[in-house]
């Protein structure tokens, strides 16, 4: 089978690979350096392209909305990018077939290539992170949505203590359920404050106030959001992939009976929740399947 280049590209650093059969041939991570410009960002990532020798494609994964061709990007924001042909634009640079998608889009892929979602017909992926995003297999297939914008799952609504969201609304699933929202909520009552999802779940395992306070508030949210989600998809299998989700191994069973209180019937199976097993080369790995889907034609 013939050699694919998956690029992750994040806000903080590009993570990328070679990927032949199933195995990565060789990962790599070198800062995004946003900072810098979209000029250098793009020589950047034609250098990655051109360095990786004899590939017969390149899938990459960015932070964004990408166009149903998956080869323009309407929106990154945390790239500060609108409206770019990036395929088109490296494959100029390059004469290497490129194809785009969400990252979170690819890292769903890489959960049915080799993860939780392997022979999954119906299932979800949940990315707690700085963000909430996902994606969510329908019939066996990545479900992309007319435009590309299928699954912003984040953006559903849950609360309503009036959080404003990066959005635009208030009390999106993301200002609840992300790291960011873990970490806010625990802030506001500790006295010392911490920055990450881990020391959270710390002091919760310690048996300190705040930190079973804020595990309540924090497991009651996400609880809200995946019965939503089982209400309307009715999946096999759940699976947490993020900064908080290797946490989450503590709590599942908690979380699973704060879902079976407000969920809608008794009358179904338990949906099966899992912390994903794959670590932060998925979307180097999705990337990879993306471009071979595409040799495919
Ligand atoms: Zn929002």
């Amino acid at each position: 089978m013939s050699r694919v280049l998956g690029i992750d590209l994040g806000g903080t650093s590009i993570k990328y690979g070679i990927l032949q059969g199933e195995d990565i041939l060789s990962g790599e991570t070198v800062p995004t350096e946003i900072e810098k410009g979209t000029v250098q960002l793009i020589d950047k990532l034609a250098g990655i392209v051109v360095s990786a020798g004899d590939i017969a494609g390149v899938g990459i994964g960015v932070p964004g909305i990408v166009d149903g061709t998956r080869r323009f990007i309407y929106e990154c924001k945390n790239l500060y990018w609108k409206e770019i042909p990036l395929a088109e634009i490296l494959e100029q640079r390059t004469g290497i077939p490129v194809v785009l998608d969400n990252d979170a889009n690819l890292a769903t892929l890489a959960e049915q290539q080799s993860g939780d979602l392997r022979g999954v017909q119906n299932g979800i992926l949940l990315t707690l992170g700085t963000g909430v995003g996902g994606g969510v297999v329908l019939g066996g297939d990545l479900y992309r949505g007319s435009h590309g914008l299928g699954f912003e799952v984040g953006h559903m609504r849950i609360g309503y203590e009036g959080i404003r969201c990066s959005c635009g609304r208030e009390d999106c699933f993301e200002v609840y359920s992300s790291a960011t929202g873990l970490l806010r909520h625990y802030n506001h009552q500790a006295a010392l404050p911490v920055d990450q999802a881990r020391e959270v779940f710390a002091s919760f395992g310690r048996r300190e106030s705040v930190g079973i306070r804020t595990m309540n508030w924090y497991l009651d949210h996400l609880a809200d959001g995946v019965v939503n989600l089982i209400n309307l998809f009715d999946p096999e299998r759940i699976v947490f992939a993020g900064g908080v989700a290797q946490g989450l191994d503590a709590v599942l069973e908690d979380l699973e009976e704060r879902i079976e209180l407000i969920k809608f019937t008794d009358a179904l199976p338990r949906a099966r929740l899992s912390i994903s097993a794959l670590n932060n080369e998925a979307g180097i790995l999705g990337g990879g399947l993306l471009a071979r889907e595409l040799m495919k034609g």
